[in-house]
């Protein structure tokens, strides 16, 4: 069980660039139509999480669309899908062993649809 438990927030600054990050009903419904556990626009400088999974993939998926908007700002959007993906599975594994959990904000099982 994770010690810290930080609550994912609404918006977050990466390089010069203010990402605004949704959760919620709605975000949870246009993800789903998807099958995407969260997503990220770098020309909206927009990022999603759902809440669909559970707690450690809620973590990951913070984790995973940080990622990408990090691989925009400072590598030129050149990191694959493979390698964030692998990289957000990893940063969750130090995080958890570590106590860090990253949740959502709106209490998981009432923003569920
Ligand atoms: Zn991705």
């Amino acid at each position: 069980m994770p010690v810290a438990e930080i609550k994912i927030p609404s918006t977050i600054r990466v390089g010069g660039f203010d990402y605004v990050i949704e959760q919620g009903r709605m975000c949870n419904a246009e993800l789903r139509a998807s099958n995407w556990a969260g997503s990220h626009s770098n020309m909206m400088q927009l990022i999603r999480i759902s809440s669909d999974g559970g707690p450690q993939q809620i973590s990951d998926s913070f984790l995973h669309e940080i990622l990408h908007a990090v691989g925009v700002v400072y590598a030129g959007n050149e990191v694959s899908e493979l390698h964030i993906g692998q990289m957000a599975h990893g940063l969750l594994q130090v995080m958890e062993q570590l106590g860090i959990r990253f949740v959502l904000k709106v209490d998981d099982a009432s923003s569920r649809d």
